[in-house]
């Protein structure tokens, strides 16, 4: 018998979307909309209005209101944890909604999508025993008439602008550990993935958050997105998304000196060593190129692997490659669905006709994946490829590999080193010495020693070099939120200058 879940449905027309500020929906009055179509269906699938400015500004009076007058941070962590827990369940109890609704703006695959909205949901959950785990310093060695205090403070009012590639996971990735620091929240998700951003503050409002904590504009990232890093009266912007925008926040920030968390891109390497389980690894490789259909940070975009075993692993993936079910991302059999819009599938396209031309040699792939919409891109392996190529360097964000040959464990490292990021790397090796030495010089800040795309809350994600500034997730993740204060109490008579 068949058990899976029955393939969903296209909507007949699109769902229409205000915007949530200070507890509640706001109508889009007339303000301008704009309509996502599904990168895969090629159909208006939900509506946005297209905020302005001047909702920026009264979102963050909103969300400053709400920060100082303590109504969130003012409570025991054990009452903030309950809300967060809630909003867990919260979750659960829409992932049907939440799965089909990422899937249509994303165009991603619907299986893919329900496990981020579960996946999310511990997130919550994990954040929630973060809250109380949450705890500053004392230092009681100044001797007998000095103690010493160090205590952490929520930063403030949070600016958070997240990306496309994982509207609800990414935005978990951050808002529970945000809100587990005590902080409120003015939040831009991407104009192509809002709706999920949006029934989240419905669901944690649900859950007991009080009015004006969390708060959602929606709109472009030229005018809302904007606003927000620029804005004088929030403490911090958290940014994920592509490097150019990233730098753009940091110029933005400079006025009032605000705190920036910045996860950006990453050229992130699969260095394979001839003793590794091949077979592992190549089922490892394909998955981190493919998944999300090649549009996450940390996914593997190059292939570096030892030249005695070149020949034989580059068959192996080929031949693998070919068994990737890439198509209709409502389909809960299909693994790799659509590019998320018509402009960045013809980027994708556009960076493996550079490699074409620059004389790296095509195994696998290499155009258009069949479609009615046109928006899909066969997983595309390339090989000979040199570390000055730019399909070795920049970042492509699509289901494309190139495999680069190393012949010492040294040259493995500075081939992997070789770029200007530093987000994620994975090493397969059934050498631990080998893959220890690899994994402490490689210069990035998520590693896999065996495997790839895979850990929980509990562990920090963020780049070294131009991938980012600051770190999300586990308890490093509530602590970026948060100020550290010190304070030191005289005990008993304090020594006069006066005398
Ligand atoms: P962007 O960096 O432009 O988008 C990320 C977020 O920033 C979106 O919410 C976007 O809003 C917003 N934004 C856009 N302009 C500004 C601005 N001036 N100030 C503040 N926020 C802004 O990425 P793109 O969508 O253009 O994708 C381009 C490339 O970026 C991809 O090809 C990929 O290489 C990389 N990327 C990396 C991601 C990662 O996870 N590291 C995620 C997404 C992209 P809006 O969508 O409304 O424009």
């Amino acid at each position: 018998m068949d058990t899976r879940t029955p393939h969903p449905s296209l909507p007949a027309k699109p769902r229409a979307f205000g915007f949530f500020v200070d507890g509640a929906w706001v109508k889009t009055g007339g303000r301008d909309t704009l309509d996502r179509i599904s990168p895969a269906h090629d159909i208006p699938v939900t509506t946005i209005a297209l905020c302005t400015k001047a909702d920026v500004d009264h979102a963050v009076k909103v969300a400053r209101e709400a920060f100082e007058d303590r109504r969130w941070s003012g409570q025991a962590a054990a009452d903030r944890a309950a809300v967060l827990l809630r909003a867990a369940q919260g979750i659960r109890a829409r992932v049907d909604e939440l799965a089909l609704l990422e899937t249509l703006e994303t165009g991603k695959p619907i299986s893919q999508s329900r496990g981020e909205v579960e996946g999310a949901a511990g997130i919550y959950e994990y954040a929630a025993g973060a809250a109380r785990m949450l705890h500053g310093e004392t230092f009681n060695n100044l001797g007998d008439k000095m103690l010493g205090l160090v205590t952490r403070e929520p930063i403030g009012v949070v600016g958070l602008i997240t990306p496309w590639n994982f509207p609800f996971f990414i935005l978990a990735e951050r808002v529970p550990f945000i809100l587990a620091a005590g902080c409120t929240i003015v939040c831009k998700p991407s104009e192509f993935t809002s709706s999920t951003t949006l029934l989240m503050a419905e669901i944690l409002a649900e859950a007991g958050l009080p009015a004006g904590v969390f708060n959602v504009v929606t709109g472009l990232g030229a005018e809302v997105g904007q606003a927000i890093t620029e804005h004088p009266d929030i403490d911090m912007a958290s940014f994920t998304g592509s490097t150019a925008t990233g730098r753009r926040a940091v110029q933005a920030s400079a006025g009032n000196f605000k705190k920036l968390g910045l996860e950006l891109g990453g050229k992130n390497p699969q260095i394979v060593f001839a003793d590794a389980d091949l077979e592992d690894a190549a089922d490892g490789v394909i998955f981190s190129m493919c998944f999300n259909a090649g549009q996450c940070c940390v996914g593997g975009s190059r292939l570096v692997v030892e030249r005695s075993i070149a020949g034989t692993f580059e068959k192996l993936v080929t031949a693998k490659l070919a068994k990737v079910r890439v198509g209709d991302p409502l389909n809960p059999d299909t693994q790799v669905g659509a590019m998320v819009t018509p402009e960045h599938n013809a980027k994708v396209l556009g960076y493996i006709e550079n490699g074409r031309k620059a004389g790296a040699r095509l195994v696998a792939g290499g155009g258009k994946a069949g479609s009615p919409a046109g928006n899909f891109v066969q997983p595309t392996l390339f090989a000979d490829v040199t570390t000055d190529m730019a399909i070795a360097r920049e970042e492509i964000f699509g289901p494309v590999l190139g495999i680069i040959p190393f012949e010492t464990e040294e040259e493995a490292i500075a081939i992997a080193n070789n770029v200007d990021y530093g987000l994620a790397a994975s090493i397969w090796t059934k050498n631990l010495d080998k893959a220890v030495n690899v994994m402490r010089r490689v210069r990035a800040g998520r590693t896999w020693i065996n495997c790839t795309i895979t850990g929980g809350p509990e562990m920090p994600i963020g780049g070294f070099k131009q991938s980012g500034w600051g770190r999300e997730t586990g308890i490093y993740g509530v602590e970026e939120y948060t100020q550290i204060k010190s304070c030191h109490i005289e005990l008993g008579q304090r020594a006069p200058w006066i005398s």
